[in-house]
């Protein structure tokens, strides 16, 4: 999973599934721009990245800023001479409950934060992709976006990553003949802060909303990203890519 030399820029690094992202892409070789809003925990990151030899910078900001997704493409070029690829994974659950009851400020802070973010993302990015001849570019949508699964009270969130798909295979089939390849990773319930971590119960009931009767670890959902973002998916686009213990089998 050679990442060697490549820039990439990983959103939502500062806990879950993107520090563990991180951490293992600079592992692999990849020189890193890290985002998110909390400087503190991002520079934890980077620090724990350049101790063990790795390469990384960090720059905080709100994915809902369109000037941000800019500001981290520039901070690419600036400091390592371009990109090459972008794990776009920072995201919201919001709050949680039937629609009739929603308050329209959860789910537009819900859609701006999950999928209007992902626009944003992409206009930075790809100019700069194309400008370096390709890339891959990685988004973190949902198996609640795709199969529910049985998760109650999700409409905002489940809305927010259907939509991340429909954007990514729009931009497959629109950039492929630039060389960027585009992807959804639809993670199954996973162990991080978002995810219900410090709630047994709530752990449970997710667990065993799955086959595998477990959730994952943010180790294994981050392997699943670097094989997205590497060249060993060279024939994979607009792909949403399940990786959910086999909660997408309960479609079936
Ligand atoms: P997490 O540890 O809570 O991570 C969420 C990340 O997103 C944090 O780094 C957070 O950083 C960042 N973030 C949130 N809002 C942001 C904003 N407005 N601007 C910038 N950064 C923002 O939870 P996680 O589970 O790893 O979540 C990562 C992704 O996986 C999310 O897109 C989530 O929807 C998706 N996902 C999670 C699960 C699960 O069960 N855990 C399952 C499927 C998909 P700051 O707070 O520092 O901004």
């Amino acid at each position: 999973m050679d990442l060697g030399n490549k820039t990439i820029i990983i959103t939502g690094a500062s806990s879950g599934i993107g520090a563990a992202a991180a951490i293992l892409c600079a592992s692999q070789g990849a020189n890193l721009v890290l985002g998110a809003r909390r400087h503190n925990e991002l520079q934890l990151i980077v620090d724990q990245i350049t101790q063990s030899n790795g390469s990384a910078t960090c720059l905080a900001g709100d994915v809902t800023d369109e000037a941000y997704a800019a500001a981290l493409v520039a901070l690419a070029e600036s400091t390592f001479g371009g990109l090459d690829g972008a794990f776009n994974n920072a995201g919201t659950v919001g709050a949680m409950g039937a629609v009739p009851e929603m308050e329209s400020t959860n789910w537009r802070t819900v859609i701006d934060t999950n999928l209007t973010s992902a626009f944003f993302a992409a206009k930075a990015q790809i100019p700069a992709l194309v400008a370096r001849g390709g890339g891959s570019i990685v988004y973190t949508s949902s198996f609640v976006g795709f199969s529910n699964g049985g998760m109650p009270g999700m409409g905002a969130y489940a809305a927010s990553k259907a939509g991340m798909i429909g954007l990514v295979q729009s931009l497959a089939s629109d950039h492929a003949s630039d060389g960027i390849r585009v992807n959804a990773l639809l993670p199954g319930g996973t162990v991080t802060p978002s995810g219900g971590e410090g709630n047994p119960a709530a752990l449970e009931f997710i667990a065993n909303l799955h086959p595998m009767k477990r959730m994952a670890n943010s180790a294994e959902i981050a392997e699943a990203a670097l094989f997205l973002l590497s060249g060993r998916s060279s024939f994979m686009t607009g792909t949403p890519m399940t990786v959910d213990g086999g909660m997408s089998v309960r479609l079936l």
